[in-house]
């Protein structure tokens, strides 16, 4: 079964990854975390790219890394059902 909220959630990632999503925001993801793979993938690989991109000297992830990581998982989300 697809998951329809993989796409709404994406929209907050970022927000929840920075810290910055409201706490039933946070709970919605880790909610619907616990049940999609997809999605763990996606917040892990997030996750490692801020954490590299903050080791240089860059105050901020480029939106182009941001929206090429959320373009690649729509791709594999839309070829994989
Ligand atoms: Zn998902």
């Amino acid at each position: 079964m697809a998951h329809d909220n993989c796409q709404h959630l994406l929209a907050d990632l970022s927000d929840y990854i920075d810290g910055e999503a409201a706490d039933s925001v946070c709970a919605e993801i880790e909610r619907h975390l616990a049940d999609c793979a997809d999605c763990r993938a996606v917040v892990d690989t997030l996750r490692k790219t801020i954490y590299l991109y903050r080791q240089l000297p860059q105050p901020t992830l480029p939106e182009s890394a941001r929206a090429r990581l959320i373009a690649a998982f729509t791709f594999a989300d839309a070829s994989g059902s």
